[in-house]
């Protein structure tokens, strides 16, 4: 008899809900891994694209109960870099190799914080030029705003569900944080023309397996170019991590379901961009390479100034915060051609999934 992951290794998106959490929760890991490791060759080829990561403020009007950066929270040093810094920190990651960028920032509204970053995309866009990717990550925004970013040179964009289960998402956030209008907000995304991007935390206080699975189905159902996923970490100045339970065990299963995720993923939609999340390598110092071989194709190396990275900890225990961006990217190297993958440097590195549409 086939197994059920060489049939769905052959057929993208088409599996029942109970088959999805089959796959998701099937006994042996390593088989798993290597089934998406499989799709993700034949898809996209040995080949890992870089995004050269900018967070360039962690001022946010959102109070999200597991993120460090929360409004509330009075322990963290606020930022935002000028928009000459995070010019220069781009040209810099261009001049690498990178061949697109990630901005990301805590959530500002309002004409001034637009227009900022409006300025700052077209800054970009004047050196770089359509060859040059740029992904940004700021959160909900009006459909106006998305589109003027849009016609500044961003031209993907991200911005997690975190959920698809509207009843967690609802215990994860204050109440006038809205599921809904996270949803209408991707949707709002795709009508401007971005490639669209979203993603999940797993292992999230209250998430089961049928959660999981139907936030991959969520994923295929958005028609999703990339997906973004991680496991949560607690952090200690946040309601819903302040007492949570964190032992070696945790750590371990948290990193291998993050792990399950991207694999199922990989092996559910088979053409879109998944990246390994810094988060993993917060659980494991080998957590990217890890997820790369459980079926994911991008990484996004920190190139943000070092003295800003300890201010925008999302979560406990973020890698690379003393570290400066240009041994950041060697040791990721080295250790990613030791797993036999190849990086893109100079691409764009688009979803391909985008590229039939
Ligand atoms: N403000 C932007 C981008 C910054 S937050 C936005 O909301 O899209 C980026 C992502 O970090 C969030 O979408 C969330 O999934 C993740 N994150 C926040 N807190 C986390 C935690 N404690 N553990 C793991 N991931 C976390």
């Amino acid at each position: 008899m086939k197994s059920l992951l060489d049939i769905v290794a052959k057929r993208p998106r088409a599996l029942t809900h109970e088959e999805l959490v089959e796959v998701l929760t099937w006994p042996d890991a390593d088989a798993l891994f290597s089934a998406a490791y499989a799709v993700k060759c034949r898809e996209i080829g040995k080949l890992v694209s870089f995004r050269g990561l900018i967070e360039f403020g962690n001022i946010c009007e959102k109070d999200c109960r597991y993120c460090g950066i929360r409004k509330s929270n009075a322990n963290v040093h606020r930022y935002r870099m000028d928009a000459d810094e995070i010019v220069r920190e781009a040209k810099w990651a261009r001049e690498q190799g990178y061949g697109s960028l990630v901005l990301q920032s805590g959530e500002l509204t309002g004409e001034a914080n637009v227009a900022f970053v409006e300025d700052v995309l077209k800054r970009i866009h004047a050196f770089g030029g359509d060859g040059f990717g740029v992904t940004i990550s700021l959160g909900e925004q009006s459909e106006e705003t998305y589109r003027r970013w849009r016609e500044a040179g961003a031209h993907r964009y991200l911005l997690r569900i975190e959920t698809s289960n509207p009843e967690l998402y609802a215990k994860l956030h204050p109440a006038d944080h809205s599921w809904e209008r996270r949803l209408e907000c991707l949707r709002s995304l795709r009508r401007c023309g971005y490639q669209v991007g979203s993603g999940v935390m797993s292992g999230l206080p209250g998430q089961t397996m049928d959660d999981l699975a139907a936030d991959i189905a969520f994923f295929a159902a958005e028609d999703l170019d990339m997906i973004g996923m991680g496991p949560y970490i607690p952090h200690p100045d946040t309601p819903l991590g302040k007492d949570a339970e964190w032992t070696p065990e945790i750590r371990k299963s948290r990193l291998e379901l993050g792990l399950r995720m991207i694999a199922a993923t990989r092996l559910y939609l088979h053409d879109v961009n998944i990246a390994a999340a810094t988060a993993l390598q917060a659980l494991d110092p080998e957590g990217r390479e890890k997820g790369l071989l459980a079926g994911a194709n991008v990484i996004m190396p920190n190139v943000t100034e070092t003295r800003y990275r300890a201010n925008y900890q999302l979560y406990a225990g973020k890698p690379c915060l003393d570290e400066n961006s240009s041994l950041c990217r060697g040791c990721l190297e080295k250790r990613i051609s030791a797993i036999g993958e190849t990086i893109l440097w100079n691409k764009r590195g688009d979803s391909p999934h985008w590229g039939k549409r």
